[in-house]
């Protein structure tokens, strides 16, 4: 038994260790389960103790917002059963971007399930060939994935629709060409609350700026996709990395009784603001001649 515990914690180690090339450090909390949770109207949390994934629920079947890894795959069809669904009820599967920490798992859900998958157009060629068309990453062979087929291919302000909910797909690119923020309305009382699942505002280590010949215009997405962000009217802030909205702060809060914990319009402003600094940043400092 104990062997087995090594090996699994070895293969823990392997995996981290490869995901490390994704991101700057590799986080042990995308693979730490996290209870699953009402969020509002009809919308759960059953991701991770970091990797935001999302649940709907409607008359007509679920949506699923982040596949995440493969290894997140069985956590998630935990968290949705623990709500009382049953995963091969997801219709739709739908992603923050195409980076492994949210769309690996997606070949595997779609396998699960009878989902169509819906991608905006600049992630699609990257999903589709399982990481190898990412800008960044498609040399290594670490961050590659089960590739996906796209059955809709979604633009800027696209909707989707399924048993009476809607969501509207956002294009705030930069992270990745086709980086979606989510936006949908949920009722509380006599009034409905703007709900914004941010797709990822930030600059990875190692990302050009500045003459990338790969994506020439990254810049000017990222500005462009701030500007979106800039707009939209938030009460309830999720996003793709539970880290973005301080999930693990609030989520306590909503356990004690305060379902309105994720209601945070100053945090979002101030999250937005904040990512916006880190790039302009970033970006003078890319574009400042060394001497
Ligand atoms: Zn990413």
């Amino acid at each position: 038994m104990k062997t087995q515990k090594s090996i699994l914690r070895f293969a823990l180690f392997a995996f981290l260790a490869c995901a490390a090339s994704l991101v700057a450090q590799p986080d042990p909390a995308w693979l730490t389960p996290f209870p699953a949770f009402h969020i509002a109207g009809n919308l759960y949390y059953v991701g991770s103790e970091d990797l935001g994934s999302y649940l709907i629920s409607t008359p007509s079947g679920l949506i699923l917002i982040n596949s995440d890894f493969e290894a997140s795959v069985p956590l998630i069809r935990k968290s949705v059963e623990s709500l009382g669904f049953h995963l091969s009820d997801i219709k739709i599967l739908l992603i923050s971007h195409a980076h492994s920490d949210h769309c690996a798992g997606s070949a595997q859900i779609i396998h699960l399930t009878s989902a169509k998958y819906y991608v905006m157009a600049g992630d699609v060629s990257v999903v589709e060939s399982g990481g190898r068309t990412d800008f960044q990453y498609g040399a290594q062979k670490s961050n590659r994935y089960p590739p996906a087929h796209v059955d809709r291919v979604l633009h800027d302000g696209d909707t989707v629709s399924l048993g009476g909910t809607v969501l509207t797909a956002h294009l705030t690119p930069g992270h990745t060409r086709g980086t979606t923020t989510w936006t949908l309305d949920e009722p509380q009382g006599s009034r409905f609350l703007h709900v914004v699942i941010v797709g990822s505002p930030n600059v990875n280590p190692g990302y050009k700026l500045v003459g990338n010949k790969v994506y020439p215009q990254i810049a000017a997405d990222y500005k462009r996709g701030f500007a979106v962000l800039e707009k939209l009217p938030c009460d309830i802030f999720l996003g793709a990395h539970g880290s973005y909205f301080d999930l693990v702060e609030k989520y306590p809060r909503w356990k004690d009784g305060d379902k309105n914990a994720f209601i945070d319009p100053a945090g979002y402003k101030a999250y937005i603001a904040d990512r916006e600094q880190a790039f302009e940043k970033e970006l003078q400092r890319q574009s400042t001649p060394r001497r």
